[in-house]
């Protein structure tokens, strides 16, 4: 079985005109979230219609006819996989003939748990369509004994483990949950006398709806004609908010848990400045575009300018660079380029947002110096070192790939080949995000997680970095 691992992109529209358009501007705007595989799943007079495909939003729906989505409620998604699970049976949004009759189910997260629970359900004969663990959810909804398809939703999700966000429609009805940790974010908005669920608030402001609140951990979310109301899970769990999303995997225009990304971002950056600055710096550069925000604010707490030193080109596709470690200086260099009459002779202050495998900064570093003139670089990392894999849906590598897992600063400083290299502090980015070092899963920087890890977990190569 192919084990899974996505960060995802989801999105709910209920009560609009061609909800299929809207769901297809929100998942183009959620791209980052997921460039392996795109679908909309819409509802007609209780008929479900599906487009799914692997590739961007843009070249799934390229030419795309939207009157083939049609009805005024729709669930989307975009997916980012990994090896062997990249095809198209796994694309979402699922869609199934249950009790309840059709449903559609679209899912951001990972389920610990979901391996065990197909073996079971596959020996009692249950027949899987796909390899994701979002399947095992239909699967349970299917099975138990609830009447209506919110309960049964609810009785399903209190079997599985891990992180959820889901959208899912059925009988005219969209709902929306969230795991009772909150690892992903997840929120509720208004468009017109519509409603509007996604994974970030910057879908909401490409197709001008209107950002309400987060929808809580625990929370299911059921929204008909007559309007939203909400059920809560049994289980309350410790808040678990995936850290990293502020870090790097949320868009810096998005309202994540609650707060502005750009906002912590750059308080990460002002915050690294305070605990590791670089005085004599000349300029502060950020490796794009991850980067900015943090760079932006490691330039406004040490006064020192910040300039673009690096262009990245935004039209490499997934099949220039190809996954596999044998020519990363090739899948750097078309990326980024120096731009040499900024870095030429400068001591700069590189800032990166996280330091995975190491491979981008070995190479960029070099670049900056060998073809961008540029004097001495010092690293400064707006995250701690990553030493341990994600279980709950960022794609990091295994354990042997996280170089923090393998070597001490000093080593890898010498790996890159920077002049000095700095880590935010773990404690200093607790305090930086809202709310303070108890609301958050930050399992990949400590290698404490909120709930046991599987014994048996493995975890494929993270693609290439965006
Ligand atoms: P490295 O080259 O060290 O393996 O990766 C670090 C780079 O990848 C950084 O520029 C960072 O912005 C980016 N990055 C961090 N986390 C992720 C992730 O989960 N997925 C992808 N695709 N890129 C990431
Ligand atoms: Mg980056």
């Amino acid at each position: 079985m192919d084990l899974i691992k996505e960060e995802c992109g989801v999105i709910g529209v209920f009560g609009v005109p061609q909800a299929s358009y809207l769901a297809y501007q929100g998942i183009y705007a959620m791209q980052h979230r997921g460039q392996e595989s795109a679908g909309i799943l819409s509802s007609f007079n209780g008929q479900m219609c599906v487009w799914k495909g692997m590739g961007l939003v843009s070249e799934v729906f390229q030419h795309f006819d939207f009157d083939k989505l049609p009805g005024s409620m729709a669930i989307a998604h975009n997916r980012y996989s990994t090896t062997g699970g990249n095809r198209l049976s796994n694309a979402q949004p699922l869609c199934m003939e249950t009790r309840f009759n059709m449903v559609g189910v679209a899912h951001n997260g990972n389920l610990i748990n979901a391996g065990k629970i197909r073996k079971q359900l596959q020996n009692q004969g249950a027949i899987f369509q796909t390899s994701t663990d979002s399947e095992v959810i239909i699967h349970l909804l299917s099975r138990n004994r609830e009447k209506t398809f919110e309960e049964s939703l609810k009785s399903a999700l209190s079997k599985v483990k891990g992180s959820y966000c889901i959208t899912a429609m059925s009988n005219g009805k969209l709902i929306a949950a969230r795991d009772p940790w909150g690892f992903r974010p997840l929120v509720l908005g208004k468009i017109g006398t519509g409603w509007v669920i996604a994974s970030e608030t910057c879908a909401f402001d490409l197709i001008g709806a209107e950002y309400v609140r987060e929808i809580e951990p625990g929370e299911i979310v059921i929204i008909t004609e007559t309007g939203a109301r909400s059920i809560y899970m049994d289980r309350k769990e410790r808040s678990s908010r995936c850290v990293f999303e502020y870090v790097y995997f949320s868009r810096p225009d998005s309202i994540i848990f609650g707060s502005n990304c750009d906002k912590i971002r750059r308080e990460m950056g002002r915050q690294l400045a305070r605990e590791s600055p670089c005085p004599d710096a000349d300029i502060v550069v950020s490796v794009p575009d991850s980067s900015n925000t943090a760079a932006l604010g490691f330039s406004e707490q040490s006064g020192i300018r910040f300039e673009i030193g690096l262009i990245r080109n935004h039209y490499v596709g997934r099949t220039f660079i190809k996954p596999d470690q044998s020519d990363r200086s090739l899948s750097v260099r078309v990326k980024f380029n120096p731009v040499k009459g900024v870095l030429k002779g400068k001591k700069i202050v590189l800032v990166e947002d996280s330091i995975v495998r190491g491979t981008t900064l070995q190479e960029l570093i070099k670049l900056m110096k060998d073809h961008g003139g540029a004097g001495e670089v010092h690293v400064r990392v707006a995250s701690p070192p990553v030493k341990a894999p994600c279980f709950f849906g960022i794609d990091f590598s295994t354990k042997k790939e996280l170089i923090a897992s393998r070597k001490p600063v000093e080593e890898i400083r010498k790996f890159i080949g920077a002049d000095s290299l700095k880590y935010l502090s773990l404690q200093g980015m607790l305090n930086v995000a809202p709310g303070g070092q108890g609301k958050y899963c930050y399992g990949c920087f400590s290698g404490r997680y909120p709930m046991p890890p599987p014994k048996h977990f493995e975890k494929t190569m993270m693609e290439n970095s965006c």
